[in-house]
């Protein structure tokens, strides 16, 4: 009897030690596999856009994701992009599809129940587009008119708070809305001013209500944890993004996208 109590004993003591053992970070878990999978905008020029030249994405945020796979696995190509949308991004990451979510993503605090975010590395604000000859030209005029946004996006929330009485249409992604903003369906289109530029940089006879409702404040999205040793790639994303904010990355990158 004694003998059989300490095998189990012992039995205990080795599958538990060996469960300790199996269970890896998340960060070396990326490190393992040689390479970083990144949730990105595809059609969210300048931050992430696919390049008519590359036919890969590109822009500030694809940059910012580059620089952390640079840091975490010693080269820039060790990157897999997977195309997220404002609805999609959150279940990319909490299903584990994607280490990180690099997407024009503000902090907000609903999405910081779901999801951890690391320090911020770009501050936007909330605008709209209209037709240059439009008579819009503050948010209060949109109350009677009607507003494209894409669904999930902060955008979205933010018209319906704010002037409720606005006629709004919601599509799911950027291709879509600005599609349908350049047939006319809509007066407007809400978002953030850098998505916004991006779009006039290649659309001719329209322009930007001057005034900004919003600070959205980007931030990298990670996968929330109550492990500490899991904590370690929120750690690491963090000092990369203080680097960035130190060594001027972010400072050229904002020189290279055109943005202020
Ligand atoms: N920054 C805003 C957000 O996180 C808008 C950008 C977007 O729709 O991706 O919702």
């Amino acid at each position: 009897m004694k003998k059989i109590i300490t095998l189990l004993i012992l039995a205990v003591i080795i599958f538990t030690g060996c469960g300790k053992k199996e269970k890896i970070s998340r960060y070396d878990e990326i490190v393992n596999r040689d390479y970083l999978i990144a949730g990105v905008k595809t059609d969210s020029k300048p931050f992430g856009y696919i390049s008519s030249v590359t036919n890969k994405p590109e822009g500030f945020d694809i940059d910012v994701a580059r620089y952390i796979a640079q840091d975490i696995l010693g080269s820039e190509r060790k990157i897999k992009f997977v195309s997220v949308t404002p609805n999609t991004k959150i279940e990319a990451l909490t299903s584990g599809e994607v280490d990180l979510i690099i997407a024009t993503m503000s902090i907000t605090p609903q999405r910081a129940l779901l999801i951890d975010f690391s320090l911020p590395y770009y501050i936007a604000g909330q605008s709209a587009l209209v037709k240059e000859n439009s008579n819009i030209h503050t948010f209060s005029d949109l109350k009677d008119k009607t507003t494209i946004v894409v669904l999930g996006s902060t955008a979205e929330k933010n018209i319906r708070r704010i002037i409720p009485m606005a006629k709004i249409i919601g599509y799911k992604n950027y291709e879509e809305a600005f599609n349908a903003f350049l047939n006319g369906e809509a007066d407007a289109i809400s978002t953030d001013d850098t998505i916004l530029s991006g779009f006039l940089l290649d659309h001719k006879g329209y322009r930007m209500l001057k005034n900004k409702i919003t600070k959205e404040a980007y931030a990298v999205g990670i996968r929330k944890s109550d492990d500490e040793e899991d904590d370690k790639l929120k750690r690491n994303v963090n000092i990369i993004i203080t680097r960035m904010q130190k060594d001027g990355t972010l400072k050229e990158l904002k020189k290279k996208w055109n943005l202020k």
